[in-house]
């Protein structure tokens, strides 16, 4: 599913500080019960703005290479 399509992909790590939340622009993250956060992959566009302002550093943007 969603192949060849690049999305955010949220490690354990997480401690769900809704930073990236807040600057999707796409509205794809969202906190889940406190604790980590999800990404709605129907939205997510892969632009790597939630990786570039997490503070723990646990967001990877992931496939979408080279097909
Ligand atoms: S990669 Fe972009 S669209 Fe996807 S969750 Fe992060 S900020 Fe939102
Ligand atoms: S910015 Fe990083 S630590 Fe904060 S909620 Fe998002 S993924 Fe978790």
């Amino acid at each position: 599913m969603n192949k060849g399509k690049s999305i955010a992909e949220i490690h354990k790590d997480c401690v769900a500080c809704g930073t990236c939340v807040k600057v999707c622009p796409r509205s794809a993250l969202s906190v889940f019960k406190g604790v980590g956060v999800v990404v709605d992959r129907e939205k997510c566009i892969g632009c790597g703005k939630c990786a570039k302002v997490c503070p723990a550093g646990v967001i990877s943007i992931v496939g979408g290479a080279s097909e």
